[in-house]
């Protein structure tokens, strides 16, 4: 049954879509504006405190269209930097300033898939430095310390850092081991393309979340241990790839 009362699953919340920023007058010319600036007279408007989806007018989507976004980003851009503002009021000046500063931090931000997601997932509430649900649980079974190995890589871990450390010394005497270095270079295209499989994992949670805003958006209430789970999902595959990421750091650095 669609919930009568849409701040029911907007409380807290942030599957749907915030829709795009609301229009109002132009401060200069009581013209209907844009979000950011005055479509009739061109004048910049009072910054609004706005998160960086609902600032570009974006759904809370993590699947997005860069090459959209990188436009919006210019043409806004045009309209909200301080140079060309530069001959309005010092309050104008400030709102420019603080507007661009806004569009740049949310540009940047939103063109990343990484920060995109690690964006979203705070909006949902979600620590970052805390290890997902099921890591943490995985952890706490195989009495592992609180950094959890990825279950994936597991068996390499050890071998690895061990040959990381060897590399190092050899390095650092200038007396390479060419079979070392070898088995190092295999290692690291096996860790590429575990990474790249980790982007596909990544993709699939996206989707997943993607799903729930649509349905949010259609009227349907969902539930607050779907909307968990997928962050659960997000935080799980966000927390392997940067512990595969380090991983691959070392492996490159011994090899320079
Ligand atoms: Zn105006």
């Amino acid at each position: 049954m669609p919930p009568t009362d849409h701040s029911q699953h907007d409380a807290g919340i942030l599957v749907t879509s915030p829709s795009k920023p609301t229009k109002v007058n132009c401060w200069s010319c009581g013209a209907m504006r844009a979000a950011h600036f005055c479509q009739q007279c061109g004048k910049v408007q009072p910054p609004a405190p706005v998160d960086y989806f609902t600032f570009f007018g974006l759904p809370y989507k993590l699947n997005l269209d860069t090459a959209t976004l990188e436009r919006e980003f210019y043409s806004l851009s045009r309209h909200l930097h301080p140079d060309i503002n530069a001959v309005s009021s010092t309050r104008e000046q400030e709102w420019s300033l603080e507007q661009s500063s806004q569009l740049n931090d949310a540009y940047r931000t939103l063109k990343d898939p990484i920060t995109r997601t690690e964006y979203l997932l705070r909006l949902q509430g979600v620590r970052l430095e805390e290890q997902s649900q099921s890591a943490t649980e995985e952890a706490r079974r195989t009495g592992a310390k609180k950094a959890a190995v990825p279950p994936d890589l597991l068996e390499q871990v050890f071998e690895l850092a061990m040959q990381i450390e060897e590399a190092r010394m050899n390095k650092k005497l200038g007396e390479p081991d060419r079979t070392l270095e070898l088995e190092l270079r295999d290692t690291k295209k096996h860790l590429h393309a575990k990474y790249d499989g980790m982007m596909q994992e990544l993709h699939t949670a996206w989707n997943e979340w993607d799903i729930l805003v649509e349905r949010a958006r259609d009227g349907s209430n969902i539930l607050e241990d779907d909307r968990l789970a997928t962050c659960d999902k997000l935080l799980d595959v966000l927390n392997r790839r940067k512990y595969l990421q380090n991983l691959l750091r070392d492996v490159e650095e011994v090899l320079e």
